[in-house]
């Protein structure tokens, strides 16, 4: 099959071996797939994966011990997980202690023709919702994760730092959940997607950090937006962290004890609210599609995704 891989060096293989069959698991071809920052960090070797990257995907079940799947659209969960561990038993399997991560962590990713997973992890898609959506469920659900993990109400100042790919679900997610969210980037282009959407947004040089929000969620993955959180938010407030931050930059974390700051880390999320997020129109996600290119572009697609400009490009695998 073709694949975009990653050891030392980004690839387009055009002759990569089919993933390995795990016992019980599905086969599932490729329509198209995301990328996302957590590939970039992968790709710049921060997260110690080699193989075939991509972990946001749409496809057609081919294979399946579960005969009514064949056939079928899906989009798939990315923790792959053992049901047996202290964690799986006592209802946290998405922190299973012998997971393995779609493209991530052990497990051969969907930025190829062919990907397998457990029939467990795959969602039906609804016609509602078509594979350029598609594509979004997976962050998308990450960005629903937020509402699991903090209360909200109308009464409450939170800021989302970052407007990129993630920053903008997150945004949209929180104003629908009634949040007066505002968004703080420094891209001028991407935070005028938030004013198509009726959410403020500013730049993040126009403001001066106050220690005044309730809440903020750092969408950044960088050091510095985490240092920037810690400014805005108040004592005992919270920051939620949504995206790994791979850097070696000494973080000065003082703030968080002298203001008695909440940090709450916030990974995976619902699939099924996405889902229905998106088949209800409630959440944009094709304003934010930059580009879609071929997988045999997947190199400089990749790039692409890199620059600041740029929001979510699209792998199509026919
Ligand atoms: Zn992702
Ligand atoms: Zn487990």
């Amino acid at each position: 099959m073709r694949a975009l891989t990653f050891d030392q060096k980004l690839s387009f293989q055009s002759h990569w071996d089919d993933p390995a069959e795990i016992e019980g698991d599905t086969l599932i071809r490729v329509t198209q797939a995301g990328i996302c920052s957590t590939d970039l960090e992968i790709a710049r070797g921060y997260m110690g994966f080699t193989g075939v990257l991509g972990h946001e995907f749409v496809g057609r079940v081919l294979a399946s011990p579960q005969k009514e799947l064949i056939g079928q659209r899906v989009v798939g969960e990315i923790n792959i997980v053992c049901g047996r561990c202290d964690l799986c038993l006592s209802g946290l399997s998405s922190h299973c202690r012998n997971r393995s991560v779609l493209g991530i962590d052990k497990h051969p990713g969907a930025f190829a023709d062919l990907v397998r997973l457990p029939a467990a992890n795959l969602h039906l898609l609804p016609d509602e919702v078509d594979d350029d959506q598609a594509v979004f469920v997976e962050p998308l659900a990450a960005a629903f994760q937020v509402l699991k993990q903090i209360q909200l109400d109308d009464r409450k100042w939170v800021t989302v730092l970052g407007a990129g790919r993630l920053g903008l679900l997150v945004a949209q997610v929180l104003r629908n959940s009634g949040c007066p969210v505002r968004v703080v980037g420094t891209q001028a282009r991407k935070l005028a997607l938030c004013e198509k959407w009726s959410i403020r947004s500013r730049l993040l040089s126009d403001i001066v950090p106050r220690h005044d929000q309730d809440v903020v969620v750092d969408c950044t993955g960088k050091a510095s937006g985490f240092e920037t959180a810690m400014a805005m938010v108040r004592p005992r407030g919270t920051i939620v962290l949504k995206s790994t931050v791979a850097g070696d930059k000494a973080l000065n974390l003082a703030p968080l004890v002298v203001d008695e700051i909440n940090v709450i880390g916030s990974r995976c999320g619902p699939f099924r609210q996405a889902i229905s997020a998106l088949a209800q129109k409630s959440v944009d996600v094709i304003s934010l599609m930059s580009r879609r290119m071929k997988l045999e572009q997947g190199v400089q697609a990749m790039q692409l995704a890199a620059r600041p400009d740029v929001l979510k490009i699209i792998l199509t695998c026919d």
